[in-house]
């Protein structure tokens, strides 16, 4: 067996269009566990077998191990990072094997007792805008005020019918905290042919947002990033988060690189290059 590292190199040298180095970037969802209850969010349609599971220590530092090129690691996932309990210790191995690391949050766990440990842990954090959005962004921002200014946080707003006539108000309380916020239509996060497609796309054409955004290729998660479920299925990219409609392989049973060297992700890869719009990136909302 060629050592990772090694492998890594020779990747390296290969044509970059059917095989790629492995990703400098990789999002992994530390638990399903969630506070929350989104309507808008798959964390709700989860199989039973899936709910309220959580990665392991142990099982984070596998991962870790076999992405040698890794500079950054995402918690992120459905369902909410600080949910587990190890994250911190997580953040501190992927600080010690020299990588960033960044949180993708709801907010509803961060209070004052624990703002400094978040900070401490997490070099970027964004929280995705609800209710307890506001109150975090006054505990994290009173622990170090410069957190917008130095974009080590921003805010994510889901663009509903209820709140895109909102936004602008959003919008503008964040920018006088200094925090970016960005939008993505809730229609995007559907694929024509899944169940609610159809009444979504309805809704945002009602409130005049147009139709959905189809994406022909040209996407850079397949080639420098990926998402690992607390289980370990890898799938392209945070946007199709859930195994059951896509997954290349489980990273906790095959080796990270034979997976992201497989013949499917270098397949799905090619129709990327060539404009050929597969239907898992169809309305997809990342860029
Ligand atoms: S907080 Fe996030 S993971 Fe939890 S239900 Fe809402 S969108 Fe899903
Ligand atoms: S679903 Fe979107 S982000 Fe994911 S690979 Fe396709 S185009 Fe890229």
């Amino acid at each position: 067996m060629v050592p990772n590292p090694i492998r890594a190199g020779l990747l390296r040298l290969r044509r970059w269009h059917e095989v790629v180095p492995l990703p400098s970037e990789i999002v992994i969802e530390p638990t399903t566990r969630c506070d929350l209850e989104c309507p808008t969010c798959l964390h709700r349609a989860l199989p039973s077998a899936r709910k309220g599971r959580a990665m392991s220590f142990d099982d984070f530092k596998r991962i870790l191990e076999g992405i040698p090129t890794l500079e950054q690691v995402v918690m992120s996932g459905l369902g909410e990072p600080l949910q587990n309990r190890e994250v911190h210790r997580m953040c501190t191995e992927a600080h010690l094997r020299g990588l960033r690391t960044k949180l993708v949050t709801n907010g509803m766990k961060v209070s004052e007792e624990n703002a400094y440990d978040i900070l401490f842990s997490f070099d970027f954090i964004e929280i995705s805008f609800n209710a307890a959005t506001i109150p975090a962004i006054d505990i994290l921002l009173a622990e170090q005020p410069s957190l917008g200014t130095e974009g080590r946080l921003t805010v994510s707003v889901l663009g509903t019918p209820e709140n895109l006539r909102v936004f602008p108000a959003i919008q503008s309380t964040l920018a006088r905290k200094g925090i970016r916020c960005r939008i993505t239509p809730l229609e995007n996060w559907w694929s024509e042919g899944d169940p609610s497609y159809q009444q979504v796309r309805e809704m945002m054409l009602q409130i005049g947002q147009g139709s959905v955004k189809k994406r022909f290729g040209g996407c850079r998660w397949p080639f420098t990033s990926a998402f690992i479920s607390c289980d370990g299925e890898v799938t392209p990219c945070t946007s199709r988060m859930d195994p059951r409609r896509i997954t290349f392989g489980n990273a906790l049973e095959t080796p990270f690189w034979a997976i992201w060297d497989s013949e499917p992700y270098r397949s799905f890869r090619r129709d990327h290059l060539r404009g050929i719009c597969n239907r898992i990136c169809q309305g997809c909302p990342l860029e």
